[in-house]
């Protein structure tokens, strides 16, 4: 089990990090996490979250912009990872028309066919 900063009850991202739902956990550390979407759209989807309950891209402020920065980071790792060499997306939603279903921050990583051209 994993401390959430501002762990929100109701949130499935903050429950996930907390182990409270099962994921298929890809990477950990002391400030994120990330694991495979329920739901790929892609051979390789993961979804990267911080472990402290941060509502959207929306929501970085001058505060969190080191975390959200050092998030790059992982993703990137992960995208290497995962041999994703040929290229990959990495995209996050905001509010309902940005087509966010779960209100915590999330990166989705996708990638493992080609992607170009769907922008939504
Ligand atoms: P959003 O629509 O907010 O950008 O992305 C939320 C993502 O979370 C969706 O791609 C959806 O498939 C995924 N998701 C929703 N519930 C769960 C869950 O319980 N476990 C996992 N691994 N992914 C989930
Ligand atoms: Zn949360």
């Amino acid at each position: 089990m994993s401390n959430v900063q501002n762990y929100d009850p109701d949130c499935l991202f903050c429950k996930i990090v907390r182990g409270d739902i099962p994921s298929d956990k890809v990477y950990e550390d002391e400030l994120c996490y990330a694991f495979r979407d329920i739901d790929p759209q892609a051979p390789t989807h993961i979804l990267v979250v911080p472990k402290t309950h941060i509502a959207s891209c929306g929501a970085v402020t001058a505060e969190n912009a080191g975390l959200v920065g050092y998030i790059f980071t992982v993703i990137a790792q992960i995208a290497a990872a995962e041999g994703l060499d040929k290229g990959w997306r990495v995209v996050s939603n905001v509010g309902p028309d940005g087509g966010q279903s779960v209100p915590h921050l999330h990166f989705h990583i996708l990638g493992g066919r080609c992607l170009s051209g769907q922008m939504g």
